[in-house]
């Protein structure tokens, strides 16, 4: 059965590879459909649709969200998102425009640290799809802007030797120049999903970082506040994970995805597809899940 990849970055957020590259790669590495799950925007949809075409790779559109349970932070992916997404859009615009307020604090801070970094460097470092309609983001259309373009571009200023020293020291969330993101809350990120027939799916949860009984509780609270489905197939996961979470996503009647969060040469050792080596996504999983959501109440 051939492998697919449900959980991917392109150039329209913080990925280095085109859509048009991303779906060129699932090709080649005999993927049979792949989803495009940027960060606050879907902007890379029609290059990857129109090249998906070409390939013979089905493409399912896709997007990732930074939200808050009340409690914590987590990450959804919504699968299923058509190209033009009603109010989903428009609060993914309103998520793409704070984010250029929080890279300019971020910035700011950089700047306080004796690191002068220039915002319309980062914006160039950001530029996303060639080919998509203009509306004057800064950026790009559609280009979601964020911290590793702000390290790409202190490791091209030379303040650094690598991402993860750009994270460790200065833009992750015990590095000098760390500026929280504000997150939608996550019962906002449902619906607006699913007045669009996306299916809401907790992304990576090996990153809740609890297990058992407590694990059980989150993500069963969760369930019941609309997230549909699970990703128990991720690149960090361990294999005794992955098992945890397809036995925890069949306890809730919850749907399983899985996919790599392929970035390109931004996560070096994430392949498409194949995560760390050992990834490997079945074309079940996606009939399982359109399934899912051709059953959700409330779609259009
Ligand atoms: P942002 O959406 O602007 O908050 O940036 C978050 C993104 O930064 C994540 O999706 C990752 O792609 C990347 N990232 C987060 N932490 C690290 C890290 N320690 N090293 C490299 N990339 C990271
Ligand atoms: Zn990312
Ligand atoms: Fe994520
Ligand atoms: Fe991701």
């Amino acid at each position: 059965m051939p492998g697919i990849d449900l959980h991917t970055h392109t150039t329209a957020s913080d990925g280095t590879a085109t859509p048009r590259e991303l779906i060129r790669l699932a090709a080649e590495a005999g993927l049979s459909a792949v989803a495009i799950t940027d960060h606050d925007t879907v902007a890379g949809l029609p290059e990857a649709l129109a090249a998906g075409r070409e390939y013979g790779v089905t493409v399912v559109g896709g997007v990732e969200l930074s939200v808050f349970d009340g409690q914590r932070a987590l990450h959804l992916v919504g699968l299923f998102v058509p190209q033009s997404p009603g109010e989903l859009g428009e609060a993914l615009a309103r998520a793409r425009h704070r984010r250029h307020d929080r890279n300019r604090l971020i910035l700011e801070k950089l700047a306080a640290l004796d690191i002068p970094l220039d915002y319309d460097a980062v914006l160039a470092l950001a530029g996303g799809p060639g080919e998509s309609g203009g509306t004057g983001e800064p950026g790009g259309p559609g280009v979601a802007v964020g911290r590793p373009h702000i390290a790409a571009a202190l490791l091209n200023s030379g303040r650094v030797k690598s991402m993860k020293e750009a994270f460790e020291r200065y833009l992750g969330a015990t590095g000098l120049a760390y500026v929280p993101k504000d997150k939608m809350s996550l019962d906002r990120a449902v619906s607006l999903l699913a007045a669009v027939g996306a299916l809401p799916v907790l992304a990576h949860p090996y990153l809740l970082r609890e297990k058992g009984r407590s694990m059980e509780r989150l993500v069963a609270g969760y369930r019941e506040r609309g997230v549909a489905a699970m990703e128990a197939y991720y690149s960090e996961h361990s294999e005794s994970q992955t098992r945890e979470y397809l036995a925890l996503a069949a306890k809730l009647d919850m749907g399983v995805s899985g996919g790599s969060d392929f970035h390109g040469e931004a996560k070096p050792g994430v392949l498409l597809g194949r995560g760390r080596g050992r990834l490997f996504v079945p074309e079940s999983v996606l009939v399982a899940l359109a399934a899912r959501r051709d059953g959700m109440a409330g779609r259009p």
